[in-house]
């Protein structure tokens, strides 16, 4: 039996909360017991699969528990501050989240799919020297309803939420989703892991968990946890094929080298039930592009069911690298492919305005705060 809880202070948002939490939600704004299951499932439909906000809309509710809930709750998401559209089509979305701090998303548009990538922090703790994002200091965790409601606020941008009476589309604008924004995804594991469980919910948005791809820089005790608990396709920023070089690109190394996290990486494709795993490698001039690197990287990674994902260097104002050349790109992809292994050479997808990986930032710099301010300034 679920015990109920008393509610905060003030109106609850419904975006963001898990199944059973919502269900606790109901019951302590009075929702009798009995009904609660019922009300969480029509609730859950209005707000994940019709994207409705507006509890005055929310049809097959009687007019007083409509009125009920809009008492008790809100429902809300980040705003859109200003949104960029690339030459490409890869849209950028400035997006404000409680306490006024930022976070970039991209939207990226191939022929036959379309891709979401997502922020899960306001700047990272972790600092690897090739990344924008890594010169911001950690301002916070995004809670589960800043991590979905990124989805959700671009399926209202791209005006895919289902209408009622309209034939099925199955075509999906946003089919895909990567956890590669903003921060380290699995330093905010639970919030991370709420967030995509409503996301993969069947009777809401419905992203199959082999559509989302979660990208980790290598917190190894957190890997087997998402594989277990998200289940979740896994991409690895390794970057290096030797620990000298990888403690300065990927400074998390130095507490989890390359052989823990290859020990850690053998098990995720079974524990996660998934085929591959994502290797991906940011081509840096004369750092990491020879072709010894090549062939040391295809024989640390054997045993794994891979693919290598080579991104070319993306540049941002101030970085210590430089692109590597584009037939050192194909030299490497070469040898990695001759041994076996797909190395698709990823192509830079809105640079022009600064979407492109490893760019993200929010333009206003924060000094670092306390926890208990910040907690304070967002209302959480
Ligand atoms: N923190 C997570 C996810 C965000 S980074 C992680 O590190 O995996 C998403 C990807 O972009 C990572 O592979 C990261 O290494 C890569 N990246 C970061 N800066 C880059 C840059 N300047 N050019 C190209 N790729 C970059
Ligand atoms: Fe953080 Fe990932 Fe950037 Fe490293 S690459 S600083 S982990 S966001």
């Amino acid at each position: 039996m679920t015990i109920p809880r008393k509610l905060p202070e003030g109106p609850v948002n419904l975006v963001g909360l898990t199944r059973p939490a919502l269900l606790e939600a109901l019951i302590a704004a009075g929702t009798p017991e009995k009904q609660a299951k019922m009300r969480l499932n029509q609730v859950w439909q209005w707000l994940y699969h019709w994207g409705v906000r507006d509890f005055a809309r929310m049809t097959n509710l009687s007019k007083d528990y409509r009125a009920l809930l809009a008492d008790n709750f809100i429902i809300e998401l980040p705003e859109i501050v200003s949104k960029q559209v690339s030459s490409d089509g890869t849209r950028k979305y400035l997006v404000r989240i409680a306490g006024g701090h930022e976070v970039e998303v991209v939207y990226i548009p191939e022929t036959d799919r379309g891709t979401l990538c997502i922020s899960s922090q306001v700047g990272c703790t972790l600092t690897c020297s090739f990344c924008h994002t890594g010169t911001q200091k950690l301002v916070r965790n995004l809670t589960p309803g800043e991590i979905v409601g990124q989805i959700m606020l671009a399926r209202d941008d791209l005006g895919e939420w289902p209408v009622p009476g309209a034939p099925k589309d199955e075509t999906r604008l946003l089919s895909n989703v990567v956890l590669m924004g903003m921060g380290e995804p699995l330093y905010n594991f639970d919030n991370v892991r709420d967030a995509m469980k409503i996301a993969m919910d069947p009777e809401g948005i419905s992203l199959s968990r082999r559509r989302i791809t979660l990208s980790t820089s290598g917190v190894v005790p957190e890997i087997a946890k998402c594989a277990e608990e998200i289940g979740c396709l896994l991409a690895v920023s390794f970057h290096a094929t030797t620990d000298e070089v990888r403690d300065k690109l990927v400074p998390i190394n130095k507490r989890w080298n390359i052989e823990t996290l290859l020990n850690t990486l053998r098990d995720y494709p079974r524990l996660s039930n998934s085929e591959r795993i994502t290797f991906e490698y940011v081509m840096l001039k004369e750092v990491n592009d020879t072709d010894a690197d090549a062939r040391r990287l295809v024989k640390l990674i054997s045993g794994i069911p891979a693919k290598i994902n080579l991104i070319p260097f993306n540049e941002w104002p101030g970085a210590p690298y430089q692109r590597s050349e584009p037939d050192r790109i194909r030299a490497f992809a070469d040898v990695v492919y001759k041994a076996g292994y797909a190395s698709p050479i990823r192509t830079p997808r809105g640079e022009d305005i600064m979407a492109a990986c490893g760019q993200l930032k929010s333009a206003t710099e924060r000094a670092r705060k306390s926890r208990k301010e910040i907690a304070q300034e967002a209302g959480l």
